[in-house]
């Protein structure tokens, strides 16, 4: 048996039910079933009776299908199963949804192990769609080999897909175990490392996390894992890093001093914290390497002065050793929307400074000034826009993918500015920026208030200013959390406004009727019902509109316009839907089933709002009973911006909920040393150490070669 020998050859008797579990689990080799971590441990005393279970509870049920039957649930005709388990002490009920087919699977008489979550209905107990797994008899002593003479002893559960049990699991690693293999495998983590850290070596760890004998061992397991998947992330970031910046860049030298001609011109005093950042980024660009920052602002912190007050000081800048010419900006955003909407801000900051901009998507190009008005825009075609952007003529070139195109090409590109950066792979940055044997300073801008660990681990290959500070004079948004008995006065409350010819935006979990298989998913609104509810029941008298992710994008441009328009005066949307990029009339926004979402991305959705000067109003629909949920939401009333609302939710959701870390390609592992500070800034301090000391890695193979398979997951 090897590491990289495939589960299929090294477990005869896979059937292929099996292989395609094992596939979707992410399992094809023996390494993949060894790193296939336990997402709990549970004891026996997780093993109930039908008496003794509480609502919200994890249980295993060992008990007799006393009757079952295929029926349909009562306010849809959605299929279903209904079942009555009995066992010594009782009954209890089951309900599968759109599971018809498991009356079949469990006749009536039929033994097995249950295991799922209490939920009630009525105040009575029920097992809502529950594992199960036949068996002959209660089994007594099934992990004996883990119990060492204790009472309770902890059994791995493992994350389980049809025809691979945890069990199945979790006997096939014993096996490996057995092979001896754990005794040939190195460690990827320099001895040093562990040491300092007090960290279990790899052959340790896996036995602990696979079978600890108590439950500190486990602990200490996977903090190893969590450790080691931070530290190849970082190591990863590192290595970028030090790509980029081996790189020759455009040195600048301009102080904030020398944009002043530009942003007194601006209608606002900038705020303190956008000075610092303008000062850092000019700093930056006066260093041997080029820039790679992050800037991190809420909605309307002022990014966008921020992001015009430095290309300025570009794009005033000329070549070196030339006495013509300028330097380029390119600015990229992530819709076609937004980048129209910055090139009128471009357009608007440096409308004194004589600067040609042009502006770039996949349907039209334009440039300013236009020949006859030289305080307007005007279209042009992109073979001449692109003929002036790579003769130097145009500094300032906005725009969205396009911008990125091999059509497209630059004279001197001195800087690029990427916004809403979490949309652009480090691959697309690295296409744009790699266009030159001179590589530009790269700015990234966003808005996704993300914890300060999670940032320096996906963003660890860049340098972070935070813009914590919104303008003054804007009008915090007023948040209310609208319990049911509040509904009403709400409604009304928001009557008035629309009556005064406000907008108002509704946002709900979903976009269909609710999806019934999951438990307690009934009463989530959609966004279909709620539009038609509210049109029928409460503001008849208004013009109500839809959006959401299954629309194509031409139906959603034709709702947007008539939102911006006037024309609507409510929109129901989910919450993937970026709406509203900007139609400041609209001051109101509901947002549905809150108790579903997190805290930054309440946030987040709430910030569609505050783009006018007008009073904005946010009401947090919540039908939550629970006051630890009310309490949650109330911080949104309380936090100062969406990075201390960020790190509310990291602390306050297990990691488990915190399951965000997919899209960032972290594992549930990885995302344990997220909550951990001390953790990552360990990791990124061995990271940065290791690579400076030997950057190619040579006097470690073991994580070049991780490396190597890692970075593709990683770009
Ligand atoms: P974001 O950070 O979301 O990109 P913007 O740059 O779009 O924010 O700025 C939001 C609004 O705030 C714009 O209308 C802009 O003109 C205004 N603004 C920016 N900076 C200031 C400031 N220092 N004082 C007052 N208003 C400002
Ligand atoms: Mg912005």
């Amino acid at each position: 048996m090897e590491l990289n020998s495939k589960i299929k050859k090294t477990f005869p008797r896979i059937s292929e039910t099996q292989e395609k579990a094992l596939k979707k689990l992410g399992v094809e080799t023996v390494r993949d079933l060894l790193y296939y971590f336990p997402s709990r441990y549970s004891n026996t005393d997780e093993i109930k009776n039908t008496k003794s279970v509480q609502k919200g509870e994890k249980v295993i049920i060992y008990a007799r299908v006393k009757r079952i039957k295929a029926t349909k649930a009562y306010y849809k005709k959605i299929p279903m199963t209904e079942a009555t388990l009995e066992d010594n002490e009782g009954v209890i009920n089951a309900v599968w949804f759109r599971q018809p087919y498991i009356s079949k699977m469990l006749p009536e008489g039929t033994f097995a192990k249950f295991s799922g979550t209490i939920s009630e209905r009525n105040g009575r107990p029920y097992l809502a769609n529950p594992e199960y797994e036949i068996s002959e008899e209660i089994p007594v002593g099934l992990f004996k080999e883990i119990d060492k003479g204790e009472d309770n002893f902890i059994f791995p559960i493992y994350p389980e897909s049809k025809g691979i049990s945890s069990q199945w699991i979790y006997h096939n690693i014993k096996k490996i175990f057995e092979s001896g293999l754990l005794d040939e495998i190195e460690d990827p983590i320099p001895a040093r490392i562990i040491k300092k850290y007090n960290l279990p070596s790899l052959k340790t760890a896996l036995i602990w996390i696979h079978s600890p004998k108590k439950e500190p061992d486990a602990q200490s397991a996977r903090k190893r894992f969590a450790f080691e998947e931070i530290f190849f992330i970082q190591l990863i970031r590192q290595k970028q890093r030090k790509e980029y910046q081996q790189n020759q860049s455009f040195k600048i030298d301009k102080t904030i001093k020398d944009t002043e001609v530009l942003t007194k011109t601006y209608p606002f005093e900038l705020t303190d914290s956008q000075k610092k950042s303008i000062s850092q980024i000019l700093e930056d660009f006066g260093k041997d390497y080029a820039m790679s920052r992050l800037l991190e602002g809420d909605v309307g912190s002022g990014k966008t002065a921020v992001a015009t007050t430095t290309a300025y000081a570009i794009c005033s800048s000329k070549p070196a050793g030339k006495k013509v010419g300028n330097l380029q900006v390119a600015y990229m955003a992530p819709t076609e929307i937004l980048a129209k909407q910055h090139f009128e801000s471009f357009v608007e900051y440096f409308s004194n400074f004589n600067m040609n901009i042009g502006l770039i998507t996949s349907s039209g190009c334009r440039k300013f000034p236009s020949k006859t008005d030289p305080k307007k825009s005007t279209n042009i075609s992109r073979t001449q826009l692109l003929k002036w952007v790579e003769n130097g003529e145009i500094p300032i070139l906005i725009g969205t993918h396009s911008l990125i195109s091999k059509s497209v090409k630059f004279k001197h590109l001195a800087y690029v500015i990427v916004d809403e950066q979490h949309k652009f792979g480090t691959k697309q940055r690295q296409l744009i920026t790699k266009k030159d044997d001179v590589i530009p300073h790269l700015l990234s801008m966003t808005a996704t208030p993300i914890p300060r660990t999670l940032a320096l681990t996906i963003y660890g290959d860049l340098d972070l200013t935070l813009l914590d500070q919104m303008p003054t004079g804007r009008k915090p948004i007023i948040t209310e959390i609208v319990t049911p008995d509040k509904r009403e006065q709400t409604y009304s409350a928001i009557r008035k406004g629309l009556e005064e010819g406000k907008q108002l935006y509704v946002i709900c979990p979903r976009i269909e009727e609710p999806d019934p298989d999951k438990a307690g998913a009934l009463r989530v609104k959609s966004v279909k019902a709620e539009a038609k509810k509210l049109k029928e029941e409460i503001f008849p008298e208004y013009e109500i509109d839809i959006l959401h992710s299954k629309m194509k994008p031409s139906e959603k441009e034709e709702v947007m316009k008539s939102f911006e328009d006037k024309e609507t005066n409510i929109l129901v949307a989910t919450s993937v839907v970026e709406v509203g990029v900007n139609v400041p009339n609209a001051t109101m926004i509901i947002i549905e089933g809150a108790e579903r979402f997190g805290l930054a991305q309440l946030h987040q959705l709430r910030g569609r709002v505050i783009r006018s000067n007008d009073q904005a109003y946010c009401f947090v629909f919540s039908d939550t009973k629970t006051q630890q949920t009310l309490d949650r939401l109330r911080a949104l009333k309380t936090a100062k911006n969406g990075f201390e609302l960020a790190e509310f939710d990291l602390k306050l959701r297990g990691s488990g909920e915190l399951s965000g870390g997919k899209q960032w390609g972290i594992s549930d592992i990885g995302m344990e040393a997220i909550k951990n500070l001390k953790m990552v800034e360990a990791s990124r301090t061995e990271a940065i150490k290791l690579t400076e000391k030997d950057p190619e890695l040579k006097k470690h193979p073991l994580i070049a070669k991780r490396l190597e398979g890692l970075e593709v997951h990683f770009e």
